[in-house]
């Protein structure tokens, strides 16, 4: 990528947003901002915005606006994203979406540079959502079927339990489809007219998927 800036995956959950979020932050060294990630370690420490939080994540609805713009404003602040971040599940709405341009407006930041928009068909993300495994302790992803452990149940990496996110399961998941459908798709048209824009298809293991990014944002291989 030549010019340095800020870049958004958009797509449906279980899309591979997290996945190549995380090795694209990794190639090109910047901080991966997942608001999901964001909010599952303030549940976890059991702050304010996880106490507001859990149990809407629980359902599948979406964590409002406020909240979520104030986790990014303060997110960005750090030293580490003066160079650009990737996010991930982040803007989820056309509010924070236009929050998000006025945050970087008033500061005189760096603009976004691309928005990747991962595709793929409901069936295939069902199939690859509730097959998902989460390391507890790392954040390591995996499936049963498509990308299991060595050891079942157990973390490659870091040796961590291997846990389903409770929003994966078969009914949760329904309502974050459709929530995704009513409240983040009109994102799409939000941003296709701007410069940055790219659709990618997200069918196939995820190298081919990173393959597809990479030719995207001019990096080899
Ligand atoms: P994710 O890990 O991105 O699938 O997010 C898990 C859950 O966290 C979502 O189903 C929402 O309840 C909440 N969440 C994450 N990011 C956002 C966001 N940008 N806006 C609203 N809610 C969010």
């Amino acid at each position: 990528m030549k010019a340095p800036g800020h870049i958004i995956f958009l797509g449906a959950p279980g899309v591979g947003k997290g996945t190549q979020a995380k090795i694209i932050a990794q190639r090109l060294l910047l901080p991966h901002v997942s608001t999901g990630d964001m909010l599952r370690a303030s549940v976890t420490s059991g702050s304010e915005v996880g106490r507001r939080a859990h149990a809407v994540m629980e359902s599948g609805a979406l964590v409002g606006d406020d909240i979520i713009l104030g986790i990014i404003a303060e997110r960005l602040a750090h030293n580490d994203a003066s160079g650009g971040v990737i996010f991930d599940g982040f803007p989820r709405t056309l509010v924070q979406a236009e929050g998000l341009d006025r945050l970087l407006d008033s500061a005189g930041k760096l603009g976004i540079k691309h928005v990747l928009h991962i595709v793929l068909a409901d069936e295939e993300i069902i199939s690859r959502l509730s097959g998902r495994r989460v390391c507890e302790k790392c954040g390591a992803i995996y499936h049963v079927n498509f990308h299991p452990s060595i050891r079942e149940g157990l973390c490659d990496r870091c040796g961590g339990e291997l846990r389903q996110r409770d929003d994966d399961r078969p009914e949760v998941l329904r309502r974050r489809l459709a929530v995704y459908k009513s409240e983040t798709a009109p994102l799409v048209s939000y941003y296709l007219s701007k410069p940055g824009y790219a659709e990618i298809e997200g069918s196939g293991d995820t190298a081919a998927v990173s393959a597809r990014i990479a030719a995207i944002l001019g990096l080899e291989g």
